[in-house]
């Protein structure tokens, strides 16, 4: 999982232990299972938010886990063109390589601890597969699709898009030296990411080394999500058990605690995490397939508008998904 990483992360700026004393722990409210299953063509995700409510999610909407998973030649499969209106689509590449185009000029391949953060706004059209030469090698591919939400106010706003590059991350120590904390939009204890966000919220990939703990301060006007993507460990005051797939998610307060298990506890050297959290909306969500928003009028006005056209149109030489080819040993791809 390389994403980005340093050689010595204890060299790193260090985010400060809680004061304890003057700030609360946030107790640990729920763990659940995320269940897997297959996106758009067929690659594997977990649905990492699957057992939370919407009014306890909020901001977000969606998380998807996509992989991890080790493509044969001529496996890869990404999306067809689709719209989306009402919120934020962000999609973080850990390992592997993925094109993205939308009919608002926005587009590029992100890979290996980019981000791409798209604004859907009042209507858009995009494409996320891998690339060609991908497809014909095969290889690793992990990464995690997120939604936030979008509020009413700002439903209709033109679509924007920023790609965030591996190198633009903020890399922070835990105050061991045992956790790499990457902070991809928002800030965490003062130290701001890349990543332009519409809601207030905060988005980290962590990695802590064996047996690790990290105490980490967290926005009290923010929910508090911890998604394990590998690996497995404790979390809250009470210790309780969680490992790759599972999402805890915290009660009110002003720090979370995270434990990583030993060696030998773990398939997993090290625990992967991605921590989330932001400023609840407060607003009705109707989520209907690839829209979100505050009521089903507006739900039936998107996919009205979806077909009217007014979502936006495919460009001229779009990227286009990749056909699933019945015959992957032919001689053009082994070079027989
Ligand atoms: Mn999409």
């Amino acid at each position: 999982m390389p994403a980005v990483t340093v050689d010595n992360v204890a060299a790193l700026p260090r985010v400060n232990e809680p004061d304890s004393t003057v700030m609360t722990e946030r107790p640990l409210a729920s763990v659940t299972t995320a269940p897997s299953g297959f996106e758009g063509e067929g690659f594997p995700v977990r649905r990492a938010f699957a057992g939370v409510s919407m009014s306890d999610l909020d901001p977000f909407v969606h998380m998807d886990q996509m992989g991890e998973v080790n493509y044969a030649p001529g496996e890869p499969k990404g999306t067809p063109w689709h719209p989306h209106r009402g919120f934020e689509t962000v999609t973080y590449m850990i390992d592997g390589t993925f094109a993205h185009q939308d009919s608002h000029g926005g587009g590029g391949v992100i890979t290996d601890g980019a981000t791409q953060w798209m604004t859907a706004g009042g209507g858009i059209l995009h494409i996320e597969t891998p690339p060609e030469e991908l497809v014909v090698s095969g290889g690793l591919f992990h990464g995690i699709q997120l939604w936030v939400n979008l509020p009413a106010k700002d439903k209709m706003i033109p679509p924007a898009y920023q790609g965030l590059e591996a190198g633009d991350v903020t890399l922070l120590s835990s105050t061991d030296g045992g956790s790499l904390i990457r902070v991809i939009a928002g800030e965490v204890a003062g130290h701001a990411g890349p990543g332009s966000t519409h809601t207030p919220m905060a988005l980290l990939h962590v990695t802590m080394s064996a047996g690790a703990q990290l105490r980490l301060p967290w926005n009290a006007g923010f929910n508090a999500l911890v998604y394990v993507l590998a690996g497995s460990g404790r979390v809250g005051a009470e210790g309780r058990p969680v490992q790759v797939g599972q999402l805890a998610r915290f009660g009110a307060g002003d720090w979370i605690t995270v434990r990583a298990d030993d060696v030998g506890a773990s398939r997993h050297s090290e625990l992967e995490l991605l921590i989330l959290g932001g400023r609840p909306i407060g607003e009705p969500v109707e989520h209907y397939g690839p829209f979100v928003m505050n009521t089903r009028a507006e739900i039936q006005q998107a996919m009205d508008d979806f077909h009217a056209g007014r979502l936006g149109s495919i460009p001229e030489n779009a990227l286009m998904p990749h056909v699933p080819d019945p015959h992957p040993f032919r001689a053009e791809h082994t070079g027989i």
